[in-house]
């Protein structure tokens, strides 16, 4: 029965990646297979991420489920049908030609609603947006300031085309381009770069799908699964949100329409940016200035910032300031969790909330659970990393921040004893000299010559022999 129950495991969501090699292991590794219920390798202990594997399509599936059944279902439509760039399911390739000097923004018509950026950020493909409204100004914005831009967009430049794993969603390509150059280099998601890779881990570690999806854990009970649902219910409410890329400028006169909007708005809007909204405001500009809610630094005009709904119309940040307010890891695909005037990755959120599992990394959603070495631990996933017996009431050795039950402690991790060849047990008492180490009992650590016990005595080492004196050493190597 027990093999049975485990081979329909297997078939269920087992075989995702199996037998990927490992980029970190190489041929140590005989490739993927997940552990039945820790979410990593057995051969090697690595996460899916770090083996070969295209995760694509299971990103985006991931994604697309995390903002199913949320307000922003709009935008992920929206995602979905927009010419490019489109968020994934392929990479994106984004062509600059020059010269490309400007390009057209259309402002929030004044008098209208509030149009939040998720709704209307940039001229490509929502041009439609002030139809309706009495006055629509055009207003030129020159894409880039600085120098690094302008080698890429600059006259004499032949046409320019970057593939890239992910691009902003919605935003018109420079503005897009532009964002990403202002990531750290290592940081961009270039495909075949170090960026592309950087955003693959963050995007398995920030995101874990079994935050997420009951489904995804292991042999949860109803009560659980009950209890899961409305944690994921209230995150998907209260605090899950996407970036979006938008110009100071634009959102300063957002800002300004918001205050004249009335009810709903977000309040300590200064009286000079409702007063720069006038005919030609946009080259006069609003006053209104914005510094960024990461560094404080100016959010200089003309480049892209980053907005975030749940934060309202107050806050912007730098593209590179866009951080999880724990680990400090741009959010990735600016996918945030909102939460008391912070922002966090999916992982740092659900910490903030629940224990975490040292053993399966699943949030804890059960009343009993286990504290140990500073981590949280479902009672039957306090158990050795290398062989899964339950360590409840053994001893065990923590092994770079894993438990290890003594028998595994002894084949794999015991440092043996210079004299008797023997692993030294981790409660015994050792003595270490450089990379050699011995038992600390007198028929181990002993002089080679009279054998004499050195333990708490001066001793002379060489060639992994002990001496108590000079005239011992003489004898004995003579
Ligand atoms: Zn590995
Ligand atoms: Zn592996
Ligand atoms: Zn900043
Ligand atoms: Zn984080
Ligand atoms: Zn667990
Ligand atoms: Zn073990
Ligand atoms: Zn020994
Ligand atoms: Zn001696």
């Amino acid at each position: 029965m027990e093999i049975e129950r485990e081979v329909k495991k297997m078939t269920l969501g087992h075989d995702f990646g199996a037998g990927a090699a490992c980029l970190k292991c190489k041929e140590k590794c005989e490739g993927f297979e997940l552990h039945f219920w820790r979410k990593i390798c057995r051969n090697c202990k690595c996460g899916l991420a770090d083996h070969n594997v295209h995760m694509e399509s299971e990103e985006s599936k991931k994604v697309g489920r995390l903002f199913e059944d949320t307000k922003y279902t709009g935008l992920i439509a929206k995602l979905k049908t927009d010419g490019v760039p489109t968020y994934r399911g392929s990479a994106v390739t984004i062509s600059l030609a020059g010269p490309a000097s400007s390009y057209l923004v259309p402002p929030p018509a004044s008098g209208a609603s509030v149009v939040p950026p998720t709704a209307a950020p940039f001229g490509g493909g929502t041009g439609a947006t002030g139809a309706g409204a009495t006055a629509v100004s055009v207003v030129p914005v020159t894409v880039n300031a600085s120098s690094a831009a302008t080698e890429t967009l600059g006259k004499d430049t032949p046409m320019q085309c970057v593939t890239y794993e992910w691009a902003p969603p919605g935003a018109n390509k420079y503005m897009a381009v532009r964002y990403i150059e202002l990531l750290p280099p290592e940081k961009r998601p270039v495909v075949g770069s170090e960026g592309a890779v950087y955003r693959r881990q963050q995007m398995a570690c920030q995101l874990p799908e079994h935050d997420q999806d009951p489904s995804k854990c292991h042999e949860l009970s109803p009560a659980e699964v009950k209890t899961m649902q409305q944690f994921v219910r209230k995150y998907k409410d209260e605090a899950l949100g996407m970036g979006d890329v938008c110009l100071p400028e634009e959102m300063a006169l957002v800002r300004a329409a918001g205050e004249q909007g009335g009810p709903g708005a977000t309040g300590g809007v200064t009286a000079a940016a409702a007063g720069a909204m006038g005919p030609g405001g946009g080259t006069a500009g609003p006053q209104q200035s914005f510094s960024c809610s990461h560094c404080e630094q100016p959010m200089r005009r003309g480049e892209p910032a980053v907005y975030a709904e749940r934060a309202g119309y107050d806050r912007l940040w730098h593209p590179a300031c866009f951080v999880c307010c724990t680990c400090s890891e741009l959010l990735v695909d600016m996918i945030y969790f909102w939460k008391k005037g912070k922002l966090y990755c999916g992982r740092h959120y659900g910490d903030s909330e629940k224990p975490r599992c040292g053993g399966c990394d699943e949030l804890i959603f059960s009343n009993e659970y286990t504290q140990a070495e500073n981590q949280n631990w479902h009672l039957k996933h306090f158990c050795c990393f290398d062989c899964d017996c339950v360590l409840a009431g053994e001893t065990y050795v923590m092994e770079k921040d894993k438990p290890v039950c003594t028998p595994c402690y002894m084949i794999n991790y015991a440092v043996r004893c210079v004299a008797c060849q023997q692993p030294v047990e981790p409660e015994a008492q050792r003595v270490s000299y450089g990379d050699s180490h011995w038992h600390a009992e007198p028929e181990c650590f002993r002089c080679s010559g009279c054998s004499k016990c050195l333990v708490g005595e001066r001793f002379m080492a060489g060639q992994d022999k002990l001496f108590c004196s000079v005239d011992c050493k003489k004898k004995t190597t003579a």
